[in-house]
């Protein structure tokens, strides 16, 4: 029997880690990639347990985290030094590699599995009948075919399927500092002051990432290489850090996706195209990963693919709404607590999170099994 063949647009964590997945399967895989190089942008990247068991089932898990530090323990710090919360990480993993080992992980691993990877292509439309539509006019049919291309997708609005885009109110700077002694090891502090924040990240024995964020309309905060004085004003004793902030690093606007569905006819939509959030609860990826999972567990040996890739999206989209919403209410309840309550904020907090419902909800996506990881098999 031919093998089934699936055209994907959009070489990122997503539609890489798909493109794997399928072709494990035995799908015949062509990635189609716009941009002439591969690359990954983005200093580290939080891994939690889902995302961790769905780089084991494609056999990326030991490269992509040969570097990483492993956590112990995520805590949220307000600006006299109290934690707000703190979320241990001793039954679940939460490993934080550079993003580039990470990209470079499924890229090896899809050249092995055999997926054809063609850069410099860029793909106009996609159509639900089963086709993918290259900018130079070729049309290409395939059983399956995946929109990949991220948060600002072209072919999500071809398919009329953005609901809504939320802009937000905050933008992020990611860089990398070197690692110097006296450093934590294995405890990520998120230090917040008003509207402000500052993410220390171990990352590898080398290198530490830091996520900086504050108000959009901050156009000091936003200047790229950093104005450390902006910085040290609003963390005065986290200057260890700041002082090794050397990289340009850039800026992204934090932003919200809801699309109408994320299926139309032979065409799924995943990661970022589907569902870009804000990176607060460091799932987005994660949960590309897992939807990734699904799907080409799904729609493998399936003749009717339609009807499966809306049975993926009933059973993944709940999950993935809930860590959308969860990120999103995160940071704006940060992010727009009413300054007359402010003295109150890190009492509420601690409050909220000793909650069941606060854990529960928090981690509802770490703690979910991706299809088809077989720990006997996987670990
Ligand atoms: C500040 C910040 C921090 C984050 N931290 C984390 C974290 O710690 N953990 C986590 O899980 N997630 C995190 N995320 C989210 C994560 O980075 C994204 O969810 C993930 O990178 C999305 O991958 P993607 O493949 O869907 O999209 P993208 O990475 O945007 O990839 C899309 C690809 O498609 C290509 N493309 C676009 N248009 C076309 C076209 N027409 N034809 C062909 N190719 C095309 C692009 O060139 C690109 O390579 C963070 C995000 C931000 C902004």
């Amino acid at each position: 029997m031919s093998k089934k063949h699936v055209e994907i647009a959009g070489a990122g964590l997503a539609g890489m880690s798909v493109a794997v997945r399928l072709a494990q399967l035995g799908w015949d895989v062509v990635l189609h990639e716009r941009n002439a190089d591969l690359r990954a942008y983005g200093a580290g990247i939080w891994l939690w347990e889902n995302g961790l068991k769905s780089l084991e089932i494609i056999g990326a898990y030991d490269a992509a985290v040969t570097r990483a530090k492993i956590i112990k323990e995520w805590r949220l710090v307000d600006e006299h030094g109290d934690i707000m919360f703190s979320r241990p990480c001793l039954n679940d993993r939460f490993l934080l590699p550079p993003r580039a080992d990470l990209y470079q992980s499924l890229i090896d691993r899809a050249v092995e599995e055999g997926v054809e990877i063609r850069t410099e292509s860029r793909v106009a439309e996609v159509k639900p009948e089963g086709v993918l539509v290259l900018e130079n006019g070729e049309e290409r049919p395939a059983d399956l075919v995946i929109a990949a291309d991220g948060a600002y997708s072209r072919l999500r609005h071809s398919l009329m399927a953005t609901a809504w885009i939320d802009f937000g109110i905050e933008f992020g700077i990611r860089t990398m500092i070197g690692h110097e002694p006296g450093d934590p090891e294995d405890v990520v502090s998120e230090y917040i002051n008003g509207r402000y924040r500052l993410l220390y990240n171990p990352c590898t024995d080398g290198e530490n990432y830091i996520f900086l964020s504050a108000p959009m309309e901050s156009d000091a905060a936003r200047q790229v290489p950093v104005d450390r004085n902006v910085w040290k004003e609003k963390f005065p004793d986290l200057s260890h850090y700041i002082d090794r902030l050397t990289e340009a690093g850039r800026w992204d606007q934090i932003h919200n996706v809801r699309t109408r569905f994320w299926s139309s006819g032979k065409v799924a939509l995943i990661g970022d195209c589907a569902h870009a959030m804000p990176p607060n609860l460091g799932q987005a990826a994660n949960m590309a990963f897992t939807n990734a999972m699904a799907l080409a567990a799904m729609v493998t040996d399936r003749e009717d693919i339609p009807g499966a890739l809306k049975e993926w999206e009933e059973r993944q989209r709940p999950l993935t709404d809930h860590v959308q919403w969860w990120s999103y209410i995160y940071g704006m309840s940060l992010g727009k607590w009413p300054k007359k309550f402010m003295n109150f904020r890190t009492d509420a907090i601690q409050g909220l999170a000793k909650t069941k419902w606060f854990d529960r909800g928090l981690n509802r996506a770490a703690r979910h099994i991706p299809v088809g990881y077989q720990p006997e098999k996987n670990t």
